[in-house]
């Protein structure tokens, strides 16, 4: 009908949904200009094995921007998927992340750590993907067997065949593949077993109220079981209290990373000790 369909036509102009897209496209030019202008960072969250030794590290963006102050990835790496920025912002993090792992290889306190980095879906499905890894890998000087690519149920689901050969193909230089956030998508459990990955994180929000909520316990537990039957590690994340660490180790989880063992860091405050 013209009435309904001219007032459609008219939310268009509404002046708060205006401000919105023009914030979003300023903020998008303004991520373009802050990679350019090295605003963006990596920091760095431990990873420990069950005697809370670090094992390794999972690199977390972060946009230290001159205005608006720090920016969380959750509101800008969503943004950039979208524009397509994630490409060239994913490669400073390969890049980055590689010549970190390189540096850690000098130092003998630091020499076996790994470093998990997150890879979004349109990075990941990118036909450049696998050429951008390895170089990071060659011309860093990084040790492929160190390198662990973080991806999401739903990237995979998507086009699974391409993915596996992706995936196999860096496997093949010795990297690993964790699937992140566990347990809020809808992989099926025959479907795992297919993928060439290594190993499951639980996700945080299964594990904040894992000794109060039976569900969440449930669900903990079953990721651990699985892990075990299926020959993957799992990693808790988002172990923030003892009591958690404590009930997910009962249940045979192995590594844990959370702000109970170290929030993300800037490197130069990054210590195993
Ligand atoms: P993620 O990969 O699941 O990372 C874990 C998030 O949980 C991080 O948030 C981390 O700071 C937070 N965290 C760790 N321990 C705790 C804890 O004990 N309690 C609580 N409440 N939170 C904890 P962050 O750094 O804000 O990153 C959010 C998400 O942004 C990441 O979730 C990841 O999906 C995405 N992201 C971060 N860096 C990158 C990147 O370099 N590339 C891509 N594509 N995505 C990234
Ligand atoms: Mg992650
Ligand atoms: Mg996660
Ligand atoms: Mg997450």
């Amino acid at each position: 009908e013209a009435k309904s369909a001219g007032r459609n036509t008219l939310r268009f102009f509404d002046p708060a949904m205006q401000s919105m897209v023009a914030e979003r496209t300023e903020l998008e030019s303004d991520l373009r200009a802050g990679l350019q202008r090295g605003e963006l960072m990596l920091y760095y969250q431990p990873v420990v094995d069950a005697d809370c030794r670090v094992v390794g590290a999972e690199a977390l963006l972060r946009w230290q921007h001159p205005v608006r102050g720090m920016v969380s990835p959750m509101q800008f790496v969503p943004l950039a998927e979208q524009t397509g920025l994630i490409i060239p912002l994913g490669e400073w993090v390969l890049q980055t992340a590689c010549a970190q792992l390189a540096a850690w290889a000098r130092s003998p306190d630091c020499a076996q750590l790994t470093l998990a980095v997150n890879v979004s879906a349109r990075q990941f499905r990118s036909p450049e993907f696998v050429v951008q890894v390895q170089n990071a890998i060659q011309q860093n000087g990084a040790d492929p067997r160190l390198l662990k690519l973080e991806l999401t149920e739903s990237l995979l689901l998507t086009d699974s065949q391409e993915a596996i050969m992706k995936m196999t193909a860096l496997r093949s230089l010795g990297v690993r593949f964790a699937l992140d956030d566990f347990g809020t998508g809808y992989s099926s459990l025959s479907y795992l077993k297919m993928l060439p990955l290594q190993q499951l994180k639980i996700d945080q929000s299964f594990v904040r109220d894992v000794l109060t909520d039976v569900n969440d316990a449930a669900i903990a537990s079953t990721v651990l079981a699985l892990g075990r039957s299926l020959g993957f590690d799992v990693v808790a994340e988002g172990v923030e209290t003892e009591g958690q660490r404590q009930f997910l180790l009962n249940q045979g989880c192995v590594f844990f990373q959370g702000y109970l063992f170290g929030r993300p860091v800037p490197v130069t405050e990054f210590s195993v000790g």
